[in-house]
Order: C-alpha cells, then sequence, then structure tokens
C-alpha cells in the first residue's frame, strides 16, 4: 500500500518526520540507509551459528505467556524438524492471539543458546504462507526516531521515489572522470538495492552508488562555502595598506627575531588587509607558536593607517596579559592602548570607552567586555579573536558589528588548536587559513608522564624538590563539568592538601570565581616567583605565559580532552629549563580515556593530536566549537573520503564558474532552508 500524498504539515507524522529533518520528499531521498538487512534468504535453525544474525521460516507449535517474569514464550519448528524459541519481554496481548499454533512465520533477529535451546528475544516476525516467495532486495533499514517505524519510512519513500524527479546535476564528463553512477541511479539503488547488489559493499560504503552520494554530499558542502566566501567579498572593508612605519619599528625593537613562519602569515595578513573586501582569516598555530606578535603587527598595520583595531580574548587573565604584552611593545612607539574587561574599575573604564569614541585610542583589547553596549570603536577596521573556538557565533558577530555601518572590519580568528587538513578543506573551506608551524627557537619538549592517582603522595616529593630547586609548577585541578561549585570546591581542598602537605612552598590558588584583582595580584605574584606552586583550575588552559613555569601536574587527567590537554601542557616548556608535564590518573580507565592520555604522551605536535582528536571523536566536537549551522556531513567520512573531498573541491569551482545552475539545483536539493550561519 502506496500513500499517495505527503502528510499535512501539523499532522504527527509530520511532526516525527521533522525531527529526522525531512520536511519534504526530497529530503526524505536523501535519507539513506543506515544499514540493510538480507531477508532474501532463509537458514536452517540448525545452520545459524550462535550470536549471528539470520532470517528462518518456522511453523508455531505452541505458545504461552509464562510467569513468574511475565512473558511471551513461542516454540518453533522449521522443516527440518529443528526447534526454535522466540520470546517476548514486551508484548501486547493481541500477539498471543496471532502466534497461533499451526501458522507459519519467518523471524529475523540475533539466535542465541539460551537455557532452553536456541531462542530469538523479540524478534521481526511476518507471517507468511510455507513457501511463499522471498523477497528479491535487500530490506533497507532506516535511521529514525521513537515512534516512526521502518514500513512507514519505506512506504513515503516509495512515495518519494514515485514523485520526485531525480534530476542529474553533474556535468556528464564529471560524472565520467569520477566514475560514478547517476543521481537517479545511486538513489534507487540504496533505497531498493536490487537484486545481486553486493551487500558487503552497501554495507560498507563503498559501493559506487554510496560514493556518488557522498560526493554530491561533499560537493554540496562545498558549493555553500564558496558561496559564502564569495559572498563575503562583496562586502566593503577599509584598505589598510602596510606602511611600515610602525609595523617595522615594532619588529626592530623586539628582543628576538621572527621566525620564517612568522613572517610568512604576517605578510599573508598584511596583504589581506590591504584589499578592499574584508579578510577573514583564520591563524592557526600551535601553543607558544608567537601568535601574539603577528596580532600585534596586524594591529599596527591599522594604527599606521589611522584605522581602530581590537584583540578580543576569552577571559580575564588572557586579556591583561595581551594587555601587558602589547603595552611594553606598542607604548614605546607612542600607541596607547585601552584595555576593557569586567573587572575593571568603573573610573578606568570610563576613561578608556573615552579615547575610544573619539579615536584617540587605536588599540584595544579586552574579553567579551568589548561587545557589549557602551563600547563605541567607530574607527573599527581590524577584529582579532584570541582562542576564536571559545567564543560563539554572536560574540564573534557583535564584535565584528562594532564598526561604522556599511564598512565591515577584517577579521583575524587565532586558534592553537589546530585544524586537521581534512577538516579544515571541509568544514572550514569558507576561511582563508594561515599557519604558523614552526616554533620559536630554543625550546625543549616538555617530557609528559603519566601516574595513577596511587602515587600521588611521591608526586607531591617531586614537586617539592623541584620546587625547592628553584622551579615554578602548576598543579591543575580536576575538572568537573557537571558542577562549577564542586570544581571550585575541589580546587580549595587541593589547596589546602598541598598547603599541610608542603608547609615548606609558598602556593598560590587561582580559579574562575576570584576578584579580576585578585585574579591579577595572584598571576602577578607567579610570574615574579614569589610563588612556587600554582594551584589552578582550567583558567590556565589558554594563553597564559610564564617562562619560568616548567612543571605542572594534572590531576584526573582522564577527564580532559585532548585539545585542553595539550593546551595545559602548553603552559610550561616555554623557557630553557627542562619541563615536564605529570598526568595524573584515576584507574580504572575507560577505553577512550586510555586512548586520549595515550595520545597525548605519545605526541607534543598540535597538529598530530588534532589528528588523532578527529579520529577518535570524529568532526561533531570541532564543528560544534566553531556553531557555524552548517549541517555536518551525514554519508562522508573525513577519514576514508579524503580522495573525495578534493574531487569535491575542484568540481565546486568547476561548477560555480560554468554551471551556476547546477550549483543551485544542488544546494536547493540538499541544503533548502538549512544554510546556517556561514558569516561569522
Ligand atoms: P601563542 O601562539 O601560544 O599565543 P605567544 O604569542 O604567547 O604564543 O608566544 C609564546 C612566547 O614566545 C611568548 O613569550 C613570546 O613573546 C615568545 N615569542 C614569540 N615569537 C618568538 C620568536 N620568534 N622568538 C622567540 N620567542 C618568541
Ligand atoms: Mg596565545
Amino acid at each position: 500500500m502506496k500513500p499517495d500524498v505527503w502528510p499535512a504539515s501539523g499532522s504527527r507524522l509530520a511532526g516525527l518526520l521533522a525531527k529526522l529533518d525531512i520536511r519534504r520528499p526530497e529530503d526524505i531521498l536523501l535519507h539513506l540507509p543506515l544499514r540493510y538487512e538480507d531477508e532474501t534468504r532463509l537458514t536452517p535453525i540448525r545452520e545459524v551459528p550462535p550470536g549471528s544474525t539470520a532470517q528462518i521460516e518456522a511453523e508455531i507449535i505452541s505458545c504461552e505467556v509464562t510467569l513468574p517474569r511475565r512473558q511471551l514464550r513461542a516454540c518453533l519448528r522449521d522443516k527440518t524438524g529443528a526447534e526454535i524459541i522466540a520470546r517476548w519481554i514486551h508484548f501486547y496481548p493481541s500477539l498471543k492471539k496471532q502466534l497461533e499454533p499451526g501458522r507459519w512465520v519467518r523471524l529475523f533477529g540475533e539466535v542465541r543458546g539460551g537455557f532452553f535451546g536456541v531462542e530469538m528475544v523479540h524478534p521481526r516476525l511476518h507471517f507468511v504462507e510455507q513457501g511463499e516467495p522471498l523477497p528479491q532486495t535487500l530490506t533497507p533499514v532506516y535511521p529514525t526516531t521513537a515512534g516512526l517505524g521502518q514500513i512507514t519510512l519505506c512506504r513515503l519513500v516509495d512515495f518519494a521515489l514515485g514523485t520526485v524527479p531525480l534530476d542529474e546535476f553533474l556535468p556528464a564528463a564529471i560524472q565520467q572522470k569520477l566514475a560514478l553512477p547517476g543521481f537517479a541511479e545511486a538513489i534507487r539503488t540504496l533505497h531498493r538495492p536490487p537484486p545481486n547488489t553486493p551487500a558487503q559493499l552497501l554495507e560498507e560504503r563503498s559501493h559506487p552508488a554510496w560514493m556518488r552520494m557522498k560526493f554530491e554530499e561533499l560537493l554540496v558542502q562545498q558549493l555553500s562555502l564558496r558561496r559564502a566566501y564569495n559572498a563575503r567579498r562583496e562586502h566593503n572593508a577599509v584598505c589598510l595598506p602596510p606602511r611600515q612605519t610602525l609595523t617595522r619599528a615594532l619588529h626592530e625593537h623586539l628582543p628576538f627575531a621572527l621566525t620564517a613562519a612568522q613572517r610568512r602569515v604576517i605578510h599573508e595578513i598584511a596583504a589581506d588587509m590591504a584589499a578592499q573586501h574584508p579578510m577573514q582569516r583564520l591563524l592557526q598555530g600551535d601553543v607558544g607558536s608567537g601568535k601574539t606578535i603577528v596580532a600585534a603587527t596586524a594591529m599596527l598595520q591599522a594604527a599606521e593607517n589611522g584605522w581602530q583595531a581590537a584583540l578580543m580574548a576569552p577571559t580575564e587573565i588572557l586579556a591583561e596579559q595581551h594587555y601587558r604584552k602589547l603595552a611594553a611593545w606598542l607604548n614605546p612607539l607612542g600607541i596607547s592602548i585601552a584595555w576593557l574587561s569586567g573587572g575593571r574599575k568603573k573610573r578606568e573604564r570610563e576613561a578608556a570607552l573615552e579615547q575610544l569614541q573619539s579615536g584617540e585610542c587605536l588599540i584595544a583589547v579586552g574579553t567579551h567586555a568589548l561587545t557589549e553596549n557602551p563600547v563605541g570603536l567607530p574607527r573599527l577596521a581590524l577584529a582579532v579573536v584570541d582562542e576564536q573556538h571559545r567564543f560563539g557565533v554572536r560574540q564573534r558577530l557583535a564584535l565584528r558589528e562594532k564598526g561604522i555601518s556599511g564598512i565591515r572590519p577584517h577579521m583575524l580568528m587565532m586558534s592553537a588548536t589546530p585544524i586537521p587538513r581534512t577538516l579544515a578543506m571541509t568544514h572550514y573551506a569558507d576561511l582563508d587559513v594561515s599557519t604558523l608551524d614552526e616554533l620559536p627557537p630554543g625550546r625543549t619538549p616538555v617530557h609528559t608522564r603519566l601516574a595513577s592517582t596511587a602515587r600521588r603522595g611521591e608526586i607531591m616529593d617531586r614537586l617539592k624538590t623541584a620546587c625547592l630547586k628553584g622551579q615554578q609548577a602548576y598543579w591543575v585541578c580536576p575538572l568537573i563539568e557537571e558542577s562549577e561549585a564542586l570544581q571550585l570546591k575541589t580546587a580549595l581542598e587541593t589547596w589546602e592538601t598541598l598547603k599541610t602537605a608542603l608547609p615548606e612552598l609558598r602556593i598560590g590558588l587561582i580559579h574562575g570565581r576570584l576578584k579580576a584583582a585578585e585574579k591579577t595580584a595572584t598571576m602577578e605574584a607567579f610570574a615574579a616567583g614569589e610563588l612556587d606552586v600554582l594551584v589552578a583550575t582550567t583558567v590556565i588552559e589558554v594563553g597564559v605565559d610564564v617562562p619560568r613555569a616548567s612543571l605542572m601536574v594534572i590531576e584526573h587527567a582522564e577527564r580532559f580532552g585532548l585539545a585542553q590537554l595539550h593546551q595545559l601542557r602548553g603552559r610550561v616548556g616555554r623557557g630553557t629549563a627542562q619541563s615536564s608535564c605529570i598526568l595524573l590518573y584515576e584507574p580504572p580507565l575507560s577505553g577512550n580515556a586510555r586512548a586520549r592520555l595515550k595520545v597525548i604522551f605519545e605526541h607534543t605536535d598540535g597538529f598530530a593530536i588534532a589528528r588523532e582528536d578527529l579520529r577518535i571523536r570524529g568532526p561533531g566536537e570541532f564543528i560544534g566549537a566553531r556553531q557555524s549551522g552548517l549541517p555536518l556531513l551525514r554519508y562522508a567520512n573525513l577519514e576514508q573520503d579524503a580522495e573525495l573531498i578534493e574531487s569535491a573541491r575542484d568540481t565546486a569551482a568547476q561548477l560555480l564558474a560554468s554551471e551556476p545552475q547546477a550549483a543551485d539545483g544542488l544546494l536547493t536539493r540538499w541544503l533548502l532552508g538549512r544554510e546556517g550561519l556561514l558569516q561569522a
């Protein structure tokens, strides 16, 4: 029975479909099976290996409800005389009536060796006449949601297959070159695999029909990102050519020479800022690769053209550190800096606001306080966002809106979490990317060790010895995601414990709840060497730069994500002393936690770590952090389909240049109403 209408909007069925993002018949065609079940074959009961899934055909011998734990048990016998038990723990009374002795059924499910012989629990059930012909095609199993059955989905797919035109948008030449089947053929194969379709290729998603759909999905993603990229170039920005009046002086006064990588990215950024359309660039560079000086140079390039630049950082500690660093670099050049963050005194704040509003001050540094209402940056031409993944789309947009209307600031987003290549080519294809792939010279790699919490005492002894020799250390408190209050409590307890156990050492505490002035005082004391140990929550995760600290202990390291551990560890190894990082973990470790700790133990390179992170967790979290509203890839896999990604990128360029209607057709088919906030 085929429905001849699509469910009316507002109906229960339409609501269920919407949960799967299916709104139009076109959408359900792109809702591809999760897997397939082979109901084209029957297996004699005796030949089913225990633990495997099979379809059997058998006659019902008896059926009863058993107690004490209410179950429905049916005994069945196939035509070879072998018997099997089928059990239902949840069932409607009507099922018992249907399972009438003498009827023949087909059961599909996992066959197990049970107490009473072989059995199937909650098999799929299908009443038949004995010897009824088997289906000719594999049965698709669709991803679904509670209350929406496979049969309904199948019928709706049939409806869509019968009504939606399966237009071919890929030029024949491209299709041929990539040896991909046509769209119509691919869609039909995946929803209704013809007899003899190799089941394994379908399961593995390596069948040409799957390749076609994955390719189309990647192509659409490329098209939509390229469109967003091109659309942004239609906006106006201020041309800020590198005049080198201030930037050169800055570089001449630095106590170090820029690395080749720094010079290269400074050049890339300078060229972008000279253009009339807004820069949209991501600067990625491992922890400690020296992104701040690159940002400072770009900001000076704005200033030497008489325009404003703002640098936004995710925490007060970091904003303050940037302020101090920029002040040290820029004040000698006669450039003043306005520093805005939640914790500053009202008077200081108002003075800073006034200087920015009047345009007297060209450089602003702060937390998200920069985006708030009273802040006016009438000549804003460059916005730099540090640790950009820490900000939401809204905050980045709010900063962008600070300039005068009609002009968009150039945007430079910085991140210490490198994006693996395949991910950069897909989800970040709308950005230009600069990479600092070189660390400044003289860094010594951090020595990483794993130790179970049982060895805490030993670790404290080590800490003591190191500090008495003049080293400084961070002690990072466990992350407690569920409760900030609990996290704070743990931090206080850790601090107390360490103070009691190590009375010889000067131990400070820093966490997110301290007042800004207290945080500043503690950080300053630590930086000045007046504290030996800094007990800290993850507030120190980003950006904190105290070159003398050379030891870090991370408690419950198994609770942290890979990027976080890498960031934390990057707080040491900034000076010339040999640094170590001790990861304390609480056994037993879950498989996933073990995998993470192994990665952080074996790798020091942020790119390698990010690649492993992508492999372990999939792209969801990377992209989640970007919050772009861009749909995730449903079918293509960044690891397995790397080659398709390259072809999709080339094809997208080709279509946009010469077949814009085909590009439109593809975007409408896949993304209608789904294209998200790509501008941020
Ligand atoms: P990140 O990329 O993690 O933000 P920073 O900008 O904080 O790194 O730089 C880390 C440290 O390295 C800072 O103390 C900075 O002054 C220093 N630094 C930056 N560039 C160089 C360089 N070319 N040579 C030596 N030290 C540098
Ligand atoms: Mg930084």
